[in-house]
């Protein structure tokens, strides 16, 4: 079987070993419901709130802090409904203009309940305008959502102003931090940060699995009701094996190098712009392992399938929108003209792609472009 060359781990990790061999202990010894009074589902309970002190402590929060969900989706979902299902009268909610489609969709639903939805604009490296939200943001605004790093361009932002001015006019303030969890410094007290999402399968567990970070004290109205779990914050058995198996990829990715990832992704910048690409997003704001480039007259999905009968996998964008939309939302945000945006790859690298894995793909990639 040829080589895979797996260049999509913005989309999803293969799970590590380790994490595969911890939930197969869950499953098949330490099996018990976590709600259950006997040994068995003691067990399950600990292991799971150690997994809870762990996540926490990843962040910078106390550990009755995070609510496990069934991924960042739900995480996203269970936010911006929640916030929205107590009483306020603030009805004003600024999202960034580069949100993943879970925070995104979930916020243009809000409309129909009465609330007004405000795109922050970012500029042409994808940086949010912080001017824009120092003048906007006020007495009126009940929400704000900015995703930390971004799963199409890569960008990082700076949450710690951002968190500021939310303190300063007493706004929740969100983050998505499903791409930057485990790989970036994240500290949710120092931030002001009141929610934060992330999920397991970005970083080497399973799928359908994630969480939600909730600052103590704060409301939420559950989007599932039922049996009580998760201290009335989100009814149904908790996903023991996923549960676990996440604290297991913590451990691991806390051990990678990404430095040595940045290290191959810059030199693959280097050669892509040799080619005649162009580089999307912020290059000194941005997730290690991220690379989108734009080649003008290429057509992305036709390269995508090619580079994929010679192993390589990457996408022209966010899996979760790519048989969606029909424009791509988070490249018009920055300003990227049409020919341009069909030609657009992202790259996505893993702690262990190597520089030879690159070169192949570069020697491929300039068979297309040409
Ligand atoms: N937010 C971002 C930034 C993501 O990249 C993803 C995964 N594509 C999600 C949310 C959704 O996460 P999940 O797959 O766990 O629902």
């Amino acid at each position: 079987m040829k080589k895979i060359i797996y260049l999509d781990n913005a989309s999803t990790t293969q799970v590590r070993k380790e994490v595969v061999e911890v939930m197969n202990k869950v499953m098949l010894e330490d099996y018990g419901n976590p709600s259950s009074s006997h040994r068995l589902g003691e067990e399950a309970m600990k292991k799971i709130n150690e997994v809870r002190g762990k996540i926490a402590n990843e962040i910078g929060a106390k550990a009755n802090e995070i609510i496990f969900t069934s991924g960042a989706t739900e995480a996203n979902n269970l936010v911006l409904n929640g916030v929205c299902g107590m009483e306020n009268s603030r009805k004003n909610i600024f999202i960034s203009a580069i949100e993943h489609s879970s925070v995104y969709e979930c916020a243009m639903n809000l409309k129909s309940r009465g609330y007004n939805i405000v795109e922050i604009p970012v500029n042409v490296d994808g940086i949010i305008d912080i001017d824009f939200m120092e003048k906007n943001i006020d007495e009126n605004t009940l929400l704000v959502s900015v995703i930390h790093g971004n799963n199409e361009i890569g960008v990082l932002q700076d949450l710690n102003s951002i968190g500021k001015i939310c303190k300063k006019n007493g706004t929740l303030f969100h983050s998505d931090c499903v791409q930057s969890f485990g790989k970036e410094k994240i500290r949710v007290r120092y931030w002001n940060l009141d929610f934060i999402s992330a999920s397991g399968h970005k970083i080497g567990a399973s799928k359908g699995i994630g969480f939600l970070y909730v600052k103590e004290g704060l409301k939420l109205k559950p989007l599932f009701v039922g049996g009580g779990q998760e201290a009335g914050r989100r009814a149904g058995t908790e996903n023991s094996p996923g549960i676990v198996g996440f604290g297991k990829a913590l451990e691991i990715v806390k051990k990678e190098k990404w430095e040595d990832v940045r290290k191959i992704r810059d030199y693959f910048v280097k050669e892509l712009i040799k080619l005649g690409g162009r580089i999307n997003g912020s290059l000194d704001n941005r997730l290690a392992n991220n690379i989108n480039v734009s080649f003008k007259g290429l057509n992305g999905e036709n390269a995508i399938l090619r580079l994929s009968e010679k192993g390589i996998m990457c996408s022209t964008g966010s899996a979760c929108n790519e048989k969606k939309e029909k424009e791509n939302r988070i490249l018009r945000a920055i300003g990227i003209e049409k020919s341009l945006m069909n030609g657009t790859l992202r790259f996505s690298l893993g702690f262990e792609t190597s520089k030879k894995d690159i070169d192949y793909v570069l020697k491929e990639l300039k068979k297309i472009v040409e």
